[in-house]
């Protein structure tokens, strides 16, 4: 007989008082007893954190050195806990990725592979206890009422893996749709599954926006839950009004499910799973990226795990009453923070993300798309989509001023800027509207 489902709703019944906690004093003493038996546990099992804290005591895990995506795969080996070699892990990963049957586990142990937006390619092992756990979690944080109601609901992936495939009872079912399948096969099967819950990152979203205007997607979810994508402002829009629906965010990786929105629309960190510490890159705006600890994971351990992402913490408390730190938004990735040339002196200056995105949407009502790829400190390509009867020099006029505006305001040289048509099709690779393509040291400059 198969108990994941009852394992499921027991997950989902933690998570559901995890989440009735109120007080943040008491959230804190909590996580702070978890990570300390959760670090002498890892300690004892994965060869790679042994020594990497060698001399530190479990409570003073603070001080822990941090670790990131690639200290992670160089030592794949010795830090998971079930002695599972990176190559065969990969091995099998890619097998599942030719062949889209995303079964095989290893040594019961399920294989995740994040694409990663720099094409390094992350591996990630997760227990079937684990997966139950995260699927309970999920569930409580996203479903709309009780998990005794009834939920249809359709959850669009990239590179999936058996990891969220794992859901079907009497009352939920899930039906997984393959980003990589042509959008008119998932016309069809949505029209037949009739999904009171869709989910799916933000470009789709979109994308199936304009199917339903078009008159083609003929669905009436009562709720919309975006994930994997950072979910931008003008999509929002679109999305909502099309769906006449508030969007629900979900905040998750491969390196875990971070956040979820909650019924005021704000996003809050899930501190009853993972503990974050925040390094402010600027404390002004409350903008940080990232620490992570989970407590939960034990199959591939993540403590002191440096992400990519910024976020920016909201200033005031969330009606909700939550103790989970409430987040503004998701600025993008760090890798994605623009650096140009200053004004005046030698040095180079950082731009957020964020800011390059509200500068186009606010310049032109006529733009319904864009992508801002800077290419080197000197050259910046926006493509733009615009309206159909919208003059389209006109748009990129009002464009390139705005973004002359921003980039005197911050004290920085406007790059070479060069308009292009919109081509992204969501699908293999994730949407990032601001993106930048060369690296940079330390220092934040160019290299
Ligand atoms: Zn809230």
């Amino acid at each position: 007989m198969n108990t994941d489902p009852l394992h499921i709703v027991m997950q989902y019944a933690a998570a559901r008082r995890r989440a009735a906690i109120r007080d943040r004093a008491r959230l804190e003493r909590w996580q702070e007893s978890r990570i300390l038996r959760h670090a002498e546990r890892v300690r004892e099992a994965s060869p790679f954190y042994r020594e990497l804290w060698q001399g530190i005591d479990s409570a003073d895990w603070r001080r822990f050195p941090e670790i990131d995506k690639r200290a992670m795969m160089e030592h794949f080996d010795t830090l998971n806990t079930a002695g599972i070699r990176r190559e065969d892990a990969m091995n099998l990963a890619l097998q599942a990725e030719r062949t889209r049957d995303f079964t095989p586990e290893i040594g019961g142990l399920t294989i995740g592979m994040s694409s990663g937006t720099s094409g390094n390619r992350g591996l990630f092992l997760v227990s079937r206890q684990e997966r139950l756990a995260w699927t309970g979690t999920i569930l409580e944080r996203v479903l709309p009422g009780s998990l005794l109601n009834r939920h249809n609901i359709a959850f669009f992936l990239r590179a999936d893996s058996n990891l969220y495939g794992s859901v079907r009872s009497k009352r939920v079912a899930f039906v997984f749709y393959d980003l990589l399948h042509p959008l008119r096969q998932h016309i069809a099967a949505l029209n037949a599954q009739q999904p009171t819950i869709l989910a799916a990152p933000p470009s789709m979203l979109r994308l199936l926006a304009g199917e339903r205007r078009a008159g083609r997607l003929k669905i009436e979810p009562a709720h919309l839950v975006s994930m994997a994508e950072v979910l931008d402002p003008l999509d929002r829009q679109v999305i909502e009004e099309t769906f006449g629906l508030k969007i629900h965010q979900v905040y998750q990786c491969t390196e875990g499910f971070l956040g979820a929105s909650c019924s005021h629309g704000t996003l809050h960190l899930n501190e009853d799973v993972v503990h974050i510490e925040k390094d402010y890159i600027d404390a002004e705006r409350g903008v940080f990226i990232p620490i992570v600890t989970d407590f939960v994971r034990f199959a591939q351990p993540i403590i002191r795990y440096r992400l990519g992402d910024l976020l920016t913490e909201r200033k005031t408390s969330c009606p909700c009453g939550s103790p989970f730190t409430a987040i503004e938004r998701i600025e993008g990735r760090s890798d994605d923070l623009f650096v140009l040339p200053a004004r005046t002196g030698g040095g180079f200056v950082t731009l957020f993300p964020d800011f390059v995105s509200r500068a186009i949407i606010a310049a032109s009502e006529q733009v319904e798309a864009y992508r801002a790829v800077l290419n080197t400190p000197q050259s910046l390509s926006v493509e733009l989509d615009v309206r159909g009867d919208a003059d389209r020099a006109e748009a990129e006029r009002h464009v390139r001023q705005a973004l002359a505006d921003l980039c005197s305001r911050i004290g920085a040289q406007l790059p070479e800027i060069a308009f292009e048509p919109y081509t992204f099709v969501p699908g293999a690779i994730k949407l990032r509207r601001v993106q930048r393509r060369f690296a940079v040291n330390e220092r934040m400059e160019p290299v």
